[in-house]
């Protein structure tokens, strides 16, 4: 079983946000911001790619929802999904990462682009 299965079973504990029948949000362990949420859904889906569009229907709302509930709607914040190993994706469970509480930066670069720049 992935990790955040065990997190949604309460095998392995964390600081929870929000909580319905399908989504689950919970703090980064090792947040990269202010505020760093994961969002996830109750079901195994690996990543993004292979994710319905029924359920991205109804969780569209659900970190709406998160981000309201963590007074970001008004200053703004960031979504982020990484998919497979080029897009840096540790843990085959999809999360968007809600990232926020400060002006972030952007954009996340490839090794050979940060030279240019
Ligand atoms: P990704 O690289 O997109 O797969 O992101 C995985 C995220 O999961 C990272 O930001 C980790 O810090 C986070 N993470 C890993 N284990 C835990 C945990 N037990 N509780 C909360 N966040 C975790």
């Amino acid at each position: 079983m992935c990790i955040f299965c065990k997190i949604i079973k309460g095998e392995i504990p964390s600081n929870r946000v929000l909580e319905s029948d399908k989504f689950l949000a919970f703090h980064d362990i090792n947040p990269v911001a202010p505020v760093h949420i994961l969002i996830i859904p109750k079901e195994h889906i690996g990543s993004f790619h292979e994710t319905p569009k029924e359920l991205m229907g109804e969780m569209t709302p659900f970190i709406q929802e998160v981000a309201e509930k963590l007074g970001l709607d008004g200053s703004g914040y960031r979504l982020i999904t990484n998919i497979g190993d080029d897009g840096g994706q540790e843990i085959s469970h999809l999360h968007f990462h809600l990232v926020g509480g400060g002006r972030l930066s952007f954009p996340p670069l490839h090794e050979d682009y940060k030279k240019s720049i």
